[in-house]
């Protein structure tokens, strides 16, 4: 048996924090021995589109590009970062128009954008909350002026890249990974991430998908890999990829681009897939993954994955004070919420399984002497009240001086103040919870499982003992009324000054898997059948009461305009816990 070399590589998505999944993977793999090596592109990418070169690139392609609508673009987005204007120029020259002024003052933009962006790296959290939130917008400025040469392709500090192609039709994705003029990642993958996987040579390589802005960024990947390095074994996961299994497998054309599909929790398919490889064995042994046989479909057996058996992520964090993201729990002890297709992103539906409590303080031990972190933001969807108390216990005889960001569900528990105490005692620095509608009844119709009574109290609770809220809300959730969804505004006109967090507003979208999809006409929904060659994770449809899904989309912009400043919305969550 020769042990074979892997390589992990989450493509580029996020600048503040480390994705968990590639981690989580390669620290598992690792602790059975194996040989990995993982690469976080984010790091890579984000240094390579804020360096001086593609900056100068940006603003002599400004210089000379002229046509009309990339102007127009162009000065309706520089909108956004006025609040900059100040901090970048001088008061004389203060009354000219922005873009007039970003023309005449490159040297300078681009030094503040450098420096914005060498205090995020040095000092990262160790900034003032109005510092950190200036540099994020200025750094999000000198992306857009980096990005413009591959106009109108964008790239942002928290929406990764998004181009003009649907990432979702098979036509566009496969004319993406292709557009050498539009595809920025295909000059810089050619000169940092290409090299990398050529030099270490790996037998098999992993990538995962979490994100819709990462199927791009995978697939410019994926093409080279198997056009360059055929005889490496390429598998895909993550969970946009077990959320769409169904669809990816009818592809053919997709699979030119991969051997395996991974679904669920990866660590027990990765492992035994390795072993696999190096035996020469049966595909049929590795659980949880999807392959191609002879021109037909191969499911292997599901196997649930222990998380006692976890071990502590591999973090790639140097940056001082990180946000460090951390996974105690994986699927959602409710899976009830009619609209909500997060059940459906394992390989079993809602599945719900936990680590042990002395393990995770294990783990946080681990966590704060190697990084000592400014937060560990859990990413379970939800904690159960019941493991958050005894978590809290734990955390406050140990002592661990953490701070924490949690994802709860607006259960009665939380009501009690004292509660509410001993958790913000612990460490809990911030929460984010689901209103979804401020229409009790629609919540109940949702299956929900909440008061919408309970949230106020909670966000007063929070408030009052010093935890930031985050509060998630859907318009238009099949049925409401012009009336019901009001009461959602009125819900933030009240609570607006207790939530210290972010009001995030959406308006719903029919997810191609979740409990309505599967019964629409329950809800008087006509679903939209998608065309042909395209992936479909979200259903268009009609609706015969209630809000349209134009309405609801005019509730949700004219909400978001009054609960948020439109300049500062993105990043708001972890941004606001900040001192
Ligand atoms: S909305 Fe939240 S609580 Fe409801 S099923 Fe989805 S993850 Fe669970």
């Amino acid at each position: 048996m020769k042990p074979i070399k892997t390589m992990l590589i989450a493509p580029p998505h996020f600048l503040y924090f480390n994705s968990l999944g590639i981690p989580q993977l390669t620290g598992y793999l690792e602790s059975k021995g194996r040989q990995v090596k993982q690469i976080l592109v984010d790091t890579l990418f984000y240094d390579y589109f804020l360096s001086e070169e593609q900056l100068r690139k940006g603003f002599s392609y400004l210089r000379t590009n002229v046509n009309d609508n990339f102007r127009k673009d162009i000065i309706s987005e520089i909108k956004n970062y006025l609040p900059i204007k100040q901090s970048f120029f001088t008061n004389k020259s203060l009354n000219k128009d922005l873009l007039s002024l970003i023309l005449d003052n490159k040297d300078q933009v681009i030094k503040l954008v450098h420096q914005a962006y060498v205090e995020f790296k040095t000092k990262n959290t160790q900034v003032e909350k109005e510092q950190f939130r200036l540099n994020h917008l200025i750094i999000k400025f000198g992306l857009k002026i980096s990005s413009l040469p591959y106009y109108p392709t964008k790239i942002d500090p928290i929406q990764g890249i998004t181009m003009r192609y649907n990432p979702f039709s098979i036509s566009e994705l496969e004319e993406a990974t292709e557009d050498t003029k539009e595809n920025p990642l295909i000059s810089f993958y050619k000169e940092y991430l290409f090299p990398e996987i050529k030099a270490y040579n790996p037998s098999l390589l992993g990538i995962q998908i979490n994100h819709e802005s990462q199927v791009i960024p995978a697939f410019t990947i994926l093409k080279w890999v198997k056009k360059e390095l055929p005889s490496i074994k390429v598998i895909v996961g993550g969970s946009l990829i077990s959320y769409l299994k169904d669809q990816v497998i009818k592809i053919d054309r997709l699979w030119e681009y991969f051997d395996f599909l991974g679904i669920g929790m990866g660590e027990y398919t990765l492992d035994t897939l390795v072993g696999c490889l190096e035996n020469n064995g049966d595909y049929q042994t590795v659980p949880n993954l999807l392959y191609r046989k002879n021109g037909s479909f191969l499911k292997t057996k599901f196997q649930d994955v222990n998380l006692n058996d976890l071990a502590v992520p591999h973090y790639d964090e140097s940056k001082p004070k990180p946000i460090i993201p951390y996974f105690s729990s994986s699927g959602c002890y409710w899976a009830r919420c009619k609209f909500c297709e997060y059940p459906y992103h394992h390989n079993k539906f809602g599945h719900y399984n936990s680590k042990a409590i002395d393990l995770i303080i294990d783990d946080l031990k681990h966590i704060k002497n190697e990084y000592d972190p400014h937060l560990v933001f859990f990413c379970d969807s939800d904690i159960l009240p019941s493991r958050l108390d005894e978590l809290s216990d734990a955390l406050i005889q140990e002592d661990l001086d953490l701070d924490l960001f949690v994802w709860i569900r607006a259960e009665k528990e939380f009501t009690s103040k004292e509660f509410c105490q001993k958790l913000k005692k612990a460490g809990i620095k911030a929460a984010c919870m689901g209103l979804e509608a401020g229409s009790q009844r629609i919540n109940d119709e949702m299956d929900k499982g909440i008061q919408v009574s309970d949230v106020d109290t909670i966000i007063r609770n929070f408030y009052d003992v010093g935890i930031i809220a985050n509060i998630f809300s859907i318009v238009g959730l099949p049925g409401e009324t012009r009336e019901e969804v009001l009461l959602t505004r009125e819900f933030f006109q009240r609570n607006k000054e207790f939530i210290k967090g972010d009001i995030s507003i959406s308006s719903f979208m029919l997810s191609t898997y979740c409990l309505i999809s599967i019964n629409p006409e329950e809800f008087g929904i006509e679903i939209l059948h998608p065309e042909d060659d395209q992936l479909y994770p979200i259903l268009n449809y009609s609706i015969d009461h209630g809000l349209t899904p134009e309405e609801a989309a005019l509730f949700r912009d004219r909400f978001q305009e009054e609960f948020n400043d439109s300049s500062y919305t993105d990043g708001k969550f972890f941004i606001s816990t900040l001192e």
